[in-house]
């Protein structure tokens, strides 16, 4: 793994700007890559191997990711919507897990560390880069039972609804009275009032049709006669799960 500094700085690009919280995040993510013993998570060899449950979605999760190279979309990482500052680290071969959360009395200690800033915020992050892991962070050793539909991988399960025919993936489908449902058919859903709408350049096409005017780009599709684009010329209907 690259030194502390190197990731500091790569993990503050990435993310937009230098924060306590990528100060925070790579260092969790550096004492949890160790406890597990996974010195070069990002490597090809040992990228299978690791899954992190990051409990916040702020600042340190970003850093985290950036310096383990866990991703959503290798569902290496998971995001657990608990409001707290911490992560737990799984060993996918070893089962060996560790949550590592960060302390309130860091916060508390931060004028002790850096005494000669006055500012909140800067003192924070320079006493973060300052105080030994022990007092940064609690850890926990954890049992996490990682179930196959939440591994990385092919997809193993595929339901459809049966109400809007939508295919739900790795067993995240809802069985109602027998019924099998997506989630959003099932009420169990973040967003309300879903209405399927047609939108003026609907019939746009990389790298095809990006210099032409909206004019001509519409005059292309309708000469064209597959389903999709059929379907595009038809007024907005009610989504199905309505
Ligand atoms: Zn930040
Ligand atoms: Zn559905």
């Amino acid at each position: 793994m690259e030194s502390f500094q190197e990731l500091l700085k790569s993990s503050a690009d990435a993310h937009g700007h230098l924060c306590a919280g990528q100060v925070v995040g790579v260092r969790m993510a550096m004492l949890g890559c160790r406890l597990i013993e996974l010195n070069e998570p990002r490597r090809r060899d040992q990228i299978k191997k690791l899954i992190i449950y990051v409990e916040m979605d702020r600042c340190t999760a970003d850093a985290v990711a950036h310096v383990t190279g866990v991703k959503l979309g290798r569902r290496s990482l998971k995001f657990m919507d608990y409001g707290i500052m911490a992560a737990t680290f799984v060993h996918l071969e070893t089962g060996k897990a560790f949550r590592v959360l960060s302390t309130e009395e860091a916060r508390d200690l931060a004028a002790a560390y850096a005494p000669e800033i006055a500012d909140k915020y800067p003192q924070q992050l320079a006493a973060y880069k300052r105080m030994p892991d022990s007092v940064l962070f609690h850890v926990q050793q954890v049992k996490v039972k990682v179930d196959d539909c939440d591994l990385p991988g092919p997809t193993r399960f595929k339901a459809s609804c049966s109400r809007c025919g939508q295919v739900v993936r790795d067993q995240r489908e809802v069985v109602e009275n027998g019924r099998v449902l997506c989630k959003p058919c099932a009420q169990h859903c973040y967003f309300t009032d879903a209405r399927e709408i047609t939108w003026p350049d609907m019939n746009w096409i990389p790298g095809k049709n990006e210099n032409q005017s909206k004019q001509n780009k519409h005059s292309e599709t309708i000469t064209r006669g597959d389903q999709r684009l059929d379907r595009a010329r038809r007024s907005p209907r009610p989504y199905l799960c309505q």
